[in-house]
C-alpha cells in the first residue's frame, strides 16, 4: 500500500536524532518551559523572518491566542474561508469571537478576496488566511485590502511551514502566524505541538501570558489564559526534525512536479500551478474529480491511500449552518468539497511509487 505518510519509512538517522533529543531533555531533569523551548521558539522565529516565537500545545491554540493576544473577542467579527480544517474556525469561536464565512477562488482552493470583501462589516476585525494545502499567494491584495479596512492580517499557517513569496517567508506577513506540528504536517513532532510567530511586542508578550494560565509573574493572574505549553520533549524533537525539512520539502516539490507533468487523464482537473518555486510546499496534492467516489475505488483497489481535504465545507458542519457568509452563497466551497481528492506526496515515497500512482491515476478512464 502507499500510504498518505509513511513515518515509519523515516530515515534511522532521523530516529537516532530524535531519540538523542528526548535523551537530553531526560538528562536535564526539566520538563516543561525551559530551555529547549526557548531554542526552538528563537530557531522557528528565525527561519520565519520574525523576532518572536511562542511555543504553544496545538496549532489551534495558536491561532486562538494569536487573536486574544489582538484583543479579538465577543461579537468582535473574524473572515475566514469554508474551505478549511475545522479547527481553524473553532479557534474563533474559543476566542469568543464570530467567523465570517467567505468562498474561494475554485482555482487554487484558497480565500477568494472579492468574496471577502463581500462580508466585511462594521465589526470585522481581522481576516484569518489559511495557506491551503501549502500554498502562499496574492499576499501584497491581502496586505493591501488589511490596511485600507483596518483589519488585521493572521495567518493560518499549519499546511505551510517555509513556504515562501517573493523571498518572505509565511507566518511574516499578517500581525502573527500559526503553526501545527501535528505528526501530518511538513514539520511535526511525536504528538501535539504548535507555535504563534511575530513581530509585535505586544502579542508576543500577551501570549506568553495566555499560554501559562494568563500568568504575568509566578502566581499572578491578570486575566483568564490556557493551559497551552510546547513540552521540552517535543521542541527538542523538533529542533532535530527541522533539520531535515529543508530536504523534505524539496522531495514533496519534486513529486508534485512529476504529477503536474504526468498526470494527463481526461477526467482529472489540475489545481493552478505555484506562482514560484518555494510558493507551494505540498502539504497535500490536491485534484478534482467528477467521480471522486469511483476514483477512491480505482486507487484503493491498486494499492494506493487517498483522502479528502476536506469534504464537508464549514458551513455544513452542525454548529456552523447559522453563521453569516457571502450574500452569493459558498458555492465554489461546495464544489471543491464535492470533487477533491488528496493523493500520496510524502518524503518517503520512491520513484517507483510516484510512477506508480501516475500510471494508476492515467489508466482510470479506462
Ligand atoms: C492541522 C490544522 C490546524 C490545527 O492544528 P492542530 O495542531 O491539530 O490544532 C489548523 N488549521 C489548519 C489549516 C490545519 O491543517
Amino acid at each position: 500500500m502507499i500510504l498518505m505518510n509513511d513515518f515509519k519509512a523515516e530515515a534511522k538517522e532521523m530516529r537516532q536524532a530524535m531519540l538523542g533529543a528526548v535523551g537530553r531533555v531526560f538528562d536535564s531533569g526539566w520538563y516543561i518551559m525551559g530551555e529547549e523551548l526557548l531554542a526552538f521558539e528563537k530557531q522557528w522565529a528565525k527561519d520565519c523572518g520574525v523576532q518572536y516565537g511562542v511555543g504553544v500545545a496545538n496549532g489551534m491554540d495558536a491561532i486562538e491566542i494569536a487573536l486574544r493576544s489582538l484583543k479579538i473577542s465577543k461579537g468582535d467579527e473574524v473572515i475566514t474561508t469554508s474551505m478549511t480544517a475545522f479547527p481553524t474556525v473553532l479557534a474563533i469561536f474559543r476566542a469568543g469571537a464570530v467567523p465570517i464565512l467567505a468562498d474561494i477562488d475554485p482555482q487554487t482552493g484558497l480565500l477568494c478576496i472579492d468574496s471577502v470583501k463581500r462580508v466585511i462589516s462594521k465589526n470585522t476585525k481581522a481576516i484569518l488566511l489559511v495557506h491551503l494545502y501549502g500554498q502562499v499567494r496574492e499576499m501584497d491584495l491581502w496586505s493591501r485590502l488589511c490596511q485600507a479596512e483596518g483589519l488585521y492580517l493572521i495567518e493560518d499557517c499549519a499546511q505551510a511551514h517555509s513556504a515562501s513569496l517573493g523571498g518572505q517567508k509565511v507566518g511574516s506577513f499578517g500581525e502573527a502566524g500559526a503553526f501545527s506540528f501535528y505528526p501530518t504536517k511538513n514539520l511535526g513532532c511525536i504528538g501535539d505541538g504548535g507555535i504563534l510567530v511575530t513581530d509585535n511586542e505586544g502579542i508576543y508578550k500577551e501570549s506568553k501570558c495566555l499560554r501559562n494560565y494568563g500568568q504575568s509573574v509566578r502566581y499572578h493572574h491578570p486575566e483568564l489564559g490556557l493551559n497551552s505549553r510546547l513540552d521540552e520533549i517535543q521542541a527538542a524533537i523538533l529542533l532535530e526534525r527541522r533539520k531535515w525539512l529543508k530536504e523534505f520539502t524539496e522531495r514533496r516539490q519534486q513529486i508534485a512536479a512529476r504529477y503536474r507533468n504526468e498526470i494527463n487523464a481526461n477526467s482529472l482537473i489540475q489545481l493552478a500551478e505555484p506562482l514560484e518555486e518555494h510558493s507551494h510546499v505540498y502539504h497535500l496534492f490536491v485534484l478534482l474529480c467528477k467521480n471522486r467516489e469511483l476514483l477512491i475505488d480505482h486507487l484503493n483497489k491498486n494499492e494506493i491511500q487517498t483522502h479528502v481535504h476536506y469534504p464537508v465545507p464549514i458551513h455544513h458542519q452542525e454548529p456552523c449552518r447559522s453563521l453569516r457568509h457571502d450574500p452569493k452563497g459558498l458555492v465554489e466551497a461546495e464544489n471543491h468539497a464535492n470533487m477533491c481528492i488528496s493523493i500520496p506526496c510524502h518524503p518517503q515515497m520512491t520513484d517507483d511509487d510516484v510512477t506508480r500512482v501516475v500510471s494508476t491515476l492515467n489508466n482510470f478512464d479506462l
